[in-house]
């Protein structure tokens, strides 16, 4: 085998907060094989996808290739986790490789799930299996087409070794890309160690790394919590307007650079209801799509009371200052919401906002007593402000009200390219994911293939797709997801 190219990976977080990186290497994966392959992500990186195909650019890409000066670390954090302390998480079965600068000069995180135990696994395996790490490759490629934060995924590797879970399947490797893996988990464990020193070097490489305005501020890292709460407030929206539920929004989950991350028992609504749950274990509806963002801001109260010390020197004036600036979750929150239906709905910027959010209003009750589908609904809509409301109408029970509705709303002069392009005909559909990853853990990859290829068009509706488009069969029934 030709020797592949340098691979650079630079050790800066390693090098930089060393108390948070436990170098540690992948366990050996008996006979790798490259599932799939995100080509155009790996130009991205510099990293040639010839080289990655090749025997020693799989082994790469399960870390048993390691390249020259690389060193790989587990990371240490905290969570919350269901709303229950755990003081140590950490990579139980991920090792951030390394970090390397991209083609458009950012830095971003090189990083392996399921690549074995690491000495935080506790009670687990260190392992994946195919199924999982597949879905987190469709699901934030489609949620990269949407246009959403999110992590990227640069492969899946099988390893040749089984998974037990309720049966033995097959095990794999994900290699996922970053901006970091910097989470709200993170500073708090920092901060439950008591140095302060460790948490203000912490706060200034993600001020360094995410936001870096806030160098500049007169408070950099009352700064940084606001660009964080901003930057969650305007995630959490993005998910809400495309139907996404996270479903396990733990503190370990949340990021600091504003990325969707951690794609475990996540699903796309179907039926619109407030209180929709996929997650097998989120049997208290704690993460249920309607209480999305009211997890996002718990979630960041926790982050202000790690900050706290850097807030302010005295502990009880720091607290007034971090309520203030969560505080600025909900307006963010609500601001991002109301842009975005917005769009949804093709209005005019200019528009009244009281009018914006009486539509708004007596839609969405309309929607959730039909358990009207989501996606189909909006693309519908679409079709309605070109003249032709029957494809929406049929979606809908309360026609009388719902009549009463499409006169108001067409009144408002919506923008049908508007919404074309805000509103995506093709999400990874829950029965079409399933589909995938079965027919992909029996060895088929092609259905996989193809709903990445389909949903990585989000916004284009091509003929002979109208299955992707389609809700699921009644036949598929209520669906859950296991992490
Ligand atoms: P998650 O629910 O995937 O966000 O993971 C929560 C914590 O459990 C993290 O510390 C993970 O590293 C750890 N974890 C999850 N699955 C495994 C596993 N199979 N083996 C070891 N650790 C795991
Ligand atoms: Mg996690
Ligand atoms: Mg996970």
């Amino acid at each position: 085998i030709a020797p592949g190219p340098t691979v650079r990976l630079d050790d800066g977080f390693a090098r930089a907060l060393p108390e948070l990186a436990l170098p540690w290497q992948a366990e050996e994966a008996p006979a790798p094989t490259l599932l799939v392959l995100n080509d155009r992500l790996a130009d991205e990186l510099g990293l040639d996808p010839a080289w990655l195909r090749s025997p020693e650019g799989v082994r790469f890409l399960v870390g048993n290739a390691v390249p020259d000066g690389a060193s790989p670390v587990a990371q240490a954090y905290s969570g919350h986790q269901f709303g229950n302390y755990s003081p140590r998480l950490g990579d139980g079965r991920a090792l951030l490789l390394g970090e390397l600068v991209d083609g458009a000069g950012r830095r971003r995180d090189l990083h392996l799930k399921g690549s074995g135990r690491t000495p935080f696994a506790r009670g687990g395996d260190g392992l994946a299996a195919v199924g999982p790490m597949l879905r987190e490759y469709v699901v934030s490629e489609a949620m990269h087409a949407l246009g959403i934060p999110t992590t990227r995924s640069l492969a899946v590797t099988a390893t040749g070794r089984d998974v037990r879970r309720e049966t033995l399947l097959p095990g794999a490797v994900l290699a996922r890309v970053a901006s970091s893996h910097l989470r709200v988990g993170t500073f708090q464990y920092a901060r439950a160690t008591g140095d302060v020193e460790l948490l203000r070097r912490l706060a200034d490489v993600a001020i360094a790394r995410h936001h870096p305005a806030a160098a500049d501020a007169e408070q950099p890292y009352l700064a940084l919590y606001e660009a964080v709460v901003a930057a969650q407030a305007s995630l959490v929206a993005r998910w809400m307007l495309v139907g996404f539920v996270h479903g396990v929004m733990n503190t370990d989950n949340v990021t600091i650079s504003g990325e969707t991350i951690d794609y475990g028992p996540c699903a796309f609504l179907d039926g619109y209801d407030q209180a929709t749950v996929y997650s097998s274990i989120d049997s208290s509806g704690r993460y249920a799509y309607g209480n999305q963002p009211l997890a996002a801001e718990w979630d960041l109260a926790r982050l202000a009371e790690a900050l706290l010390p850097l807030l302010h020197t005295d502990q009880e004036q720091a607290v007034p200052i971090a309520v203030e600036a969560l505080g600025r979750f909900r307006r963010g929150y609500n601001a991002a919401w109301a842009v975005g239906m917005r769009a949804k709905l093709g209005l005019p910027e200019g528009l009244d906002d009281a009018a914006v959010t009486t539509v708004v209003d007596e839609l969405l009750p309309l929607l959730q007593e039909s358990r009207v589908d989501w996606t189909s609904f909006f693309r519908a809509l679409g079709t309605a402000a070109r003249g032709d409301a029957e494809p929406a109408r049929r979606l809908v029970l309360d026609l009388a009200a719902f009549d009463v509705w499409l006169d108001r709303w067409r009144a408002l002069a919506p923008d049908a390219a508007l919404m074309d392009r805000t509103n995506p005909v093709y999400v990874p559909r829950n029965h079409l994911v399933e589909d995938a990853l079965t027919a992909a853990t029996a060895g088929d990859l092609g259905p996989v293939e193809q709903l990445v290829a389909v949903v990585r068009r989000p916004f284009d509706e091509r003929p002979g797709l109208a299955r992707y488009a389609a809700p699921a069969p009644d036949t598929f029934g209520p669906y859950t997801t296991f992490c």
